[in-house]
């Protein structure tokens, strides 16, 4: 069985990411989406286990203790990171895993996995971000306030990732994301393996003739 690509979606808080998520997954079946572990509180309609593991800090900290994180971040005052076991098993499994997570997560797993794929999502501009924001109605104009902020600061380490997707249509920005996947993975760095199968065959078979 052929391992799935890791993919990095990021950006700022309120580009759609979470909606962008929940219609690719509808759509297609070769993903699947870590769910991470967080110190902040669940919002509104969010369940544990589902959009997040919503944890205390001592329970966190005990989890970068046992090395169960690929990595983690602090983001506008709270914890933020991924689970080890299911991005492996999932990877093993042929799954193309998505982690939806900040710049500093990014950067961590760029280490670890250079192959992975990092995209950034950004709304059309940064007025239609804060409409975005307020829309959803889930956060007070303080946390708002912040995240803007925080996204002034991410919009400086976007050359970092190898795609720029602007969601501007929701249907047509997660058949982007679907199709930059599917080129993704037939970049020769991602297929080493099938690489070194074929040049041994190769050399086999022409020494035969
Ligand atoms: P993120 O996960 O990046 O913080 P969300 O997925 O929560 O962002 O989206 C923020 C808000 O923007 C939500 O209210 C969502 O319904 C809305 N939204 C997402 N994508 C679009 C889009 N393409 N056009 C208009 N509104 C959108
Ligand atoms: P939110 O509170 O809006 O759900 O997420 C805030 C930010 O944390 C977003 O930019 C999101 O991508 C990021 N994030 C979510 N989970 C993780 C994670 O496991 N690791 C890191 N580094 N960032 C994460």
């Amino acid at each position: 069985m052929q391992k799935g690509i890791l993919i990095v979606l990021s950006g700022f808080s309120g580009a759609g990411k979470g909606t962008l998520m929940k219609e690719l997954l509808k759509t297609y079946d070769n993903y699947a989406l870590s769910i991470s572990m967080t110190t902040r509180n669940p919002r509104p309609g969010e369940e544990d286990g589902r959009e997040y593991f919503f944890t205390n800090k001592e329970n966190f900290e005990e989890k970068i203790a046992q090395n169960g994180l690929i990595e983690y971040a602090e983001y506008c005052g709270n914890y933020y990171g991924t689970p080890r076991d299911y991005v492996e098993k999932q990877l093993s499994a042929g799954k193309d895993v998505i982690l939806e997570i900040e710049i500093q997560g990014m950067r961590k797993v760029k280490q670890m996995f250079p192959e992975m794929l990092p995209l950034f999502i950004t709304p059309p501009s940064a007025a239609e971000l804060k409409r975005r924001l307020t829309g959803r109605g889930t956060e007070t104009a303080e946390v708002i306030e912040k995240r803007i902020q925080r996204a002034a600061q991410e919009a400086e380490g976007v050359e970092d990732y190898e795609y720029l997707i602007i969601n501007d249509d929701l249907q047509t920005c997660v058949e982007e994301i679907h199709s930059i996947v599917q080129a993704a993975k037939r970049v020769p760095a991602r297929n080493v393996g099938f690489i070194n199968n074929i040049r041994e065959e190769l050399n086999v078979l022409s020494k035969g003739e």
